[in-house]
């Protein structure tokens, strides 16, 4: 609450600049700026080798230096450009069609403290524009520390059990996309995959912003 409310009297205060070349501008990014991103769909195999991974990104350059303002700053504002920056269709499109797309959930806690679901702010109007089914079918029930500095066999380790299915969910049959921000080694997702592997859905997709 505090940081906030500095932050909007700094907004206040001084003039504003872009968070990519520090050009003043109106925030969060120049004109300029946003013609740097530019979405190119790559699709690259998960090592378990069961579902591909689509991503509209590399994870460096500009969307690296914004999703961190925006996940970590809670600056929406950046994560709706970035929204926009996905194509809703495109000649390369190959995954779908899909049934139910489902984000990468939040533990309550980390919800609480951040106030979104990044995933949601980056995938949910770009669904409804598909006129599509988001489901927010899977909960985290394990409050996992950052995983970025963890080797793959400990994040395995520390993800394990730490997601659940909702109980009201009927996935049999269904083609499932699982959204996320961004695909690292792919244990959070491949996580999921073993709830959902047994449920018999029809196929997996998974469909990120960026890819490291
Ligand atoms: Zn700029």
């Amino acid at each position: 609450m505090l940081k906030k409310w500095i932050r909007s009297f700094l907004d206040a205060i001084l003039p504003e600049q872009c968070y990519l070349c520090s050009a003043f501008s109106s925030p969060p990014f120049c004109p300029e700026c946003q013609t740097k991103l530019v979405p190119r769909l790559r699709k690259t195999a998960d090592p378990s080798g069961r579902f591909n991974v689509w991503s509209f990104f590399a994870y460096n350059g500009p969307v690296k230096t914004l999703l961190t303002p925006f996940k970590f700053d809670s600056r929406q504002d950046i994560g709706d450009i970035l929204a926009k920056k996905i194509p809703l269709e495109s000649p390369s499109f190959t995954f779908g069609p899909i049934d139910y797309w489902i984000p990468v959930p939040l533990h309550p806690k980390k919800l609480k403290s951040r106030g979104f679901n990044q995933v949601n702010s980056l995938f949910r109007s770009y669904v409804k524009e598909r006129n599509s089914v988001y489901i927010e079918g899977v909960h985290r029930v394990k409050n996992t520390p950052p995983l970025y500095d963890l080797t793959r066999d400990d994040r395995e380790k520390t993800l394990s059990g730490a997601f659940k299915l909702d109980a009201s969910l009927s996935l049999s049959g269904k083609r499932i996309a699982l959204l996320d921000d961004i695909y690292t080694t792919g244990s959070t997702v491949r996580e999921i995959a073993k709830l959902l592997w047994p449920e018999n859905i029809a196929s997996l997709d998974v469909i990120t912003l960026a890819i490291v």
